[in-house]
């Protein structure tokens, strides 16, 4: 099976290809020769990943790929804090400006939340898969806190302001082995590998 990930992230694509069987192919935008930027317009993580997968299907359709891929996935993923009531949600890479660095939305959401003792967040990944004319989303959570300051060296984006459940530690602290074992986007792949499984 030949499946296009609508993402160029090598990061992202390493992980995917560890989690999908080997019986699964995974292909870059770029590898299909897909360059132009897609705008994520939607105003809920279901919405920009949905948007993300169509639109990449259609280019294929147009493009008469389609015949050589069996379908498309896509992803999108948000930190939702309980005391901001889900905020930033959709717009967690953007948060703090749309030049934001990942340090300044960090930055924002310690500031965001001072003085606050209820820490609560999660990171929320959602998945939509594409094959034919079936469309199907799965998500994946990894529940956690806002921690009270920065800690840790790894990861990326908020990974040193956020503690996973059960841990003491923020992502940026913890192994990469840990983190991708727990992780929402880890949690989310896992859903796509029995989709996919069951196709
Ligand atoms: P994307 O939808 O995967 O591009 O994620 C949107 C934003 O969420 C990114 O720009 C990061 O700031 C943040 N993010 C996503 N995944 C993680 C993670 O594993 N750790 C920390 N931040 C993340």
């Amino acid at each position: 099976m030949k499946l296009v990930f609508a993402s160029n992230n090598k990061h992202k694509l390493e992980e995917v290809c560890q989690i999908l069987p080997t019986s699964v192919e995974v292909v870059s935008l770029r590898e299909i020769g897909f360059v132009q930027e897609i705008e994520e317009t939607g105003e809920t993580l279901e919405a920009n990943s949905a948007l993300k997968a169509r639109e990449v299907w259609n280019w294929l359709t147009e493009q008469d790929l389609q015949k050589d891929i069996d379908g498309v996935f896509a992803d999108d993923t948000g930190l939702e804090i309980a005391a901001l009531n889900g905020v930033p949600g959709v717009r967690t890479a953007r948060w703090a400006g749309d030049e934001a660095k990942d340090v300044n939305n960090r930055q924002k959401a310690l500031r965001e939340l001072d003085g606050v003792t209820h820490r609560g967040a999660r990171f929320r990944t959602v998945v939509t898969l594409i094959m034919g004319d079936k469309e199907q989303q799965v998500e994946g959570i990894v529940n956690g806190k806002i921690a009270t300051q920065e800690e840790g060296e790894g990861g990326f984006g908020y990974d040193p302001v956020f503690i996973p459940e059960g841990y003491e530690k923020t992502f940026a602290s913890l192994s990469a082995e840990v983190k991708n074992t727990i992780s929402h986007r880890a949690r989310a792949m896992e859903e796509l590998r029995k989709l996919v499984d069951n196709q």
